[in-house]
């Protein structure tokens, strides 16, 4: 017989449920949002050196200046507006155990990432949660009502919204950060993808927006687990405090620095990433679906005449697995596909028309 622990969990955190993605071994794998290409072989060479000129014996610059300072050159900011982290979800997670936890509430606005509400509610915050519209835009109407309702001590805004791909408005950007009593996240995974970004918002002393960006998307380096934060200096130095001490090894600080000089290479790949997005919508507006426009890596699409859950199944089926957010509230029967190389978003494209022509 199992035993079970001599201490029950906390009874907050046994209620929640993991956060995963349902993996399944097909060909061809459109559901978690990493890149298609692989980063530069120059890239994989240097940090191939790296690792033989690191001092393994010796602990890690602890505030990562060098890293810090590279990511705020390609910003414009000081390294002091900078945070790094292992993956925008640890720079998150660090944001919600200094400015939410017990007592306090964070808000987001859904259907959005999951992992927000997630992350606050180990912080041991209330979540409080504002509805999007059937388009997936956010109204100027339910930020009012969520900032006046509950005062929340964080909001979240995601933008390039996942699942739904939206561009926040910067409308509704500044509209929040001139109400809102408490620090404004807006999360970046995907700006590469789209034009607009609220870095410039991000950094200025006593400002309450901060950004979170990172560099498993858009620079395929999902594998490496590198974050970071543009915020105002004060966020920063809290940050510092509460993460723990030496939290990013030497050789991400190394491998991040020289992922930065292939800047060239990576807009490259996200350019070449768009376009097939381009090329995906187009195919997808000639079938009996659904889309929404997208500034992401993504696209959600909802089938019309054939149940979502099912043309999910029918897919896999076909060697092609997306994400099923069926079951997800705002995006019931809607699927959402990473965009792949070009082969693969063929063999999407194609084994999408036959799972909704399939009868039974
Ligand atoms: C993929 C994704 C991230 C990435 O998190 P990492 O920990 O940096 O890999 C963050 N936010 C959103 C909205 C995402 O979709």
């Amino acid at each position: 017989m199992a035993r079970s622990s001599p201490v029950p969990p906390r009874s907050d955190v046994s209620a929640l449920s993991k956060y995963h993605s349902a993996q399944v071994d097909v060909p061809v794998r459109l559901n978690t949002n990493e890149s298609p290409f692989p980063p530069p072989d120059e890239w994989r060479q240097e940090v191939a050196r790296l690792v033989t000129s690191i001092d393994w014996n010796r602990y890690p610059d602890r505030e990562a200046i060098a890293l810090r300072s590279a990511i705020a050159a390609r910003h414009g900011v000081d390294a002091s507006s900078v945070f790094v982290a292992n993956g925008s979800n640890e720079v998150l997670q660090t944001l919600l155990l200094s400015y939410a936890g017990a007592g306090r509430s964070v808000a987001v606005f859904e259907p959005t990432y999951q992992l927000h509400a997630h992350l606050a509610r180990i912080s041991g915050a209330n979540v409080v949660a504002g509805r999007r519209s059937v388009d997936h835009t956010l109204s100027a109407d339910e930020i009012q009502r969520v900032v006046t309702q509950y005062s929340p001590h964080v909001t979240f805004l995601c933008s390039p919204n996942n699942p739904t791909g939206r561009v926040e408005s910067w409308d509704n950007i500044t509209l929040l950060s001139d109400i809102a009593p408490g620090l404004v996240v807006i999360d970046e995974a995907y700006a590469e993808f789209s034009e607009r970004s609220a870095v410039e918002l991000a950094s200025s002393p006593g400002g309450n927006v901060v950004v979170s960006r990172t560099f498993s998307k858009t620079w395929s380096l999902a594998g490496l687990r590198l974050g970071y934060l543009i915020a105002p200096p004060d966020v920063v130095d809290m940050l510092h405090t509460v993460v723990l001490p030496y939290h990013l090894d030497a050789f991400k600080q190394a491998a991040g620095i020289a992922a930065l000089k292939y800047v060239d290479e990576m807009n490259d790949r996200v350019m070449r990433i768009v376009a097939e997005r381009g090329r995906i919508m187009s195919a997808l507006e000639g079938l009996e679906i659904e889309s929404w426009p997208s500034g992401a890596n993504f696209v959600l699409f909802r089938p019309t005449r054939v149940d979502g859950h099912t043309v999910w199944q029918r897919l896999v089926d076909r060697g092609v697995l997306v994400r099923d957010c069926s079951s997800w509230s705002g995006v019931e029967h809607c699927l959402r596909v990473t965009i792949g190389d070009e082969a693969e978003n063929t063999m999407f494209i194609k084994a999408l028309k036959q799972a909704l022509e399939q009868s039974e």
